[in-house]
């Protein structure tokens, strides 16, 4: 008895050291579930992946809880949008998690923007202003095909930090890769109707949405991402649309409702309420669901209104 507890310690320090257990999963924590989809697609049995916001949330406003530093102070990467989205809670939760492994220009630190052109880079920044995209608009896990060059970035990621598994990556990657393009091509067709409608969004984020569907997004309630809307902005807002005759206004689910209804009504514009992030609305399940919802909602939308 006394010879087999003198080894006991040990024995636990065995068994509860991640490194000393066989087979442990890859620990992933995404900072938006549309990229925590893309991870389990890429890294697949290999890893564990967690999400800091829900897809109700909006990105800039994401609260820091003390559990997410805990959350990220076990992770073995961290897998953002980048281009300064997750400004709100992203750089205070890794300077509390304290973990080496996925500060900023760490090799855990996975960046999914960088493979990415990004669109609306301001030529000028200023915070004072209180602009949410210093470097450019953020908002791409709307577009398909951005979507593409972030599942890129992440399998890049995953084998930087785990070459030993850059086939199986490699491998998921490319089966993600034909899923996505077959269901881009299929959403090309379904979304003709929508080329050359105009929508105003409450927040700059349809961009890469219209742009991939050839759609224009020719203006915001909001004054400036992250600005709130004045009454004099709102006026001439509403002036524009009906001079340019924007068939819709998009509401995302995580803003305000009654100023969205109120701009489509004065201005015979459709209202359609859409969500901004995978798990928004229940039937965004992931990333391909997500598309699917918003097209279809747009598609209902414009042609209601035809
Ligand atoms: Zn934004």
């Amino acid at each position: 008895m006394r010879r087999w507890t003198r080894w006991l310690p040990l024995l636990l320090v065995l068994l509860w050291s991640p490194g000393a257990r066989a087979g442990a999963k890859i620990k992933v924590v995404a900072t938006i579930p549309d990229l925590a989809d893309l991870s389990r697609q890429v890294g697949g049995d290999l890893v564990e992946v967690q999400s800091i916001a829900t897809g109700v949330e909006d990105i800039h406003a994401v609260p820091m809880k003390p559990s997410f530093a805990v959350l990220l102070n076990k992770a073995d990467l961290v897998v953002l949008m980048g281009l300064e989205a997750e400004h709100a809670f992203l750089p205070g939760l890794l300077e509390a998690a304290r973990n080496p492994k996925i500060m900023r220009d760490a090799p855990g630190y996975i960046d999914c923007s960088v493979l990415l052109t990004p669109l609306e880079v301001p030529t000028r920044i200023d915070r004072s202003l209180g602009d949410q995209h210093p470097m450019g608009n953020p908002h791409y896990n709307l577009d398909p095909v951005a979507l593409k060059d972030a599942a890129r970035a992440i399998a890049d990621g995953f084998s930087r930090n785990y070459p030993e598994h850059e086939d199986v990556f490699r491998k998921n990657l490319d089966a993600y890769l034909a899923k996505l393009d077959a269901a881009i091509a299929r959403w090309k067709q379904e979304a003709a109707p929508l080329r050359g409608k105009k929508l105003v969004s409450y927040h700059p984020d349809m961009i890469y949405f219209a742009d991939r569907f050839g759609m224009q997004a020719v203006g915001t309630i909001e004054i400036r991402a992250g600005v709130d809307p004045t009454p004099s902005h709102i006026a001439e807002l509403e002036d524009m649309m009906r001079r340019d005759h924007v068939d819709v206004v998009v509401r995302e689910l995580h803003y305000p409702a009654g100023l969205a209804a109120t701009v489509a009504q004065a201005t015979g514009a459709k209202l359609v309420e859409l969500p901004a992030m995978v798990g928004g609305v229940p039937e965004a399940k992931d990333c391909i669901s997500l598309i699917d919802y918003n097209l279809q909602a747009m598609l209902k939308a414009v042609q209601g209104s035809a």
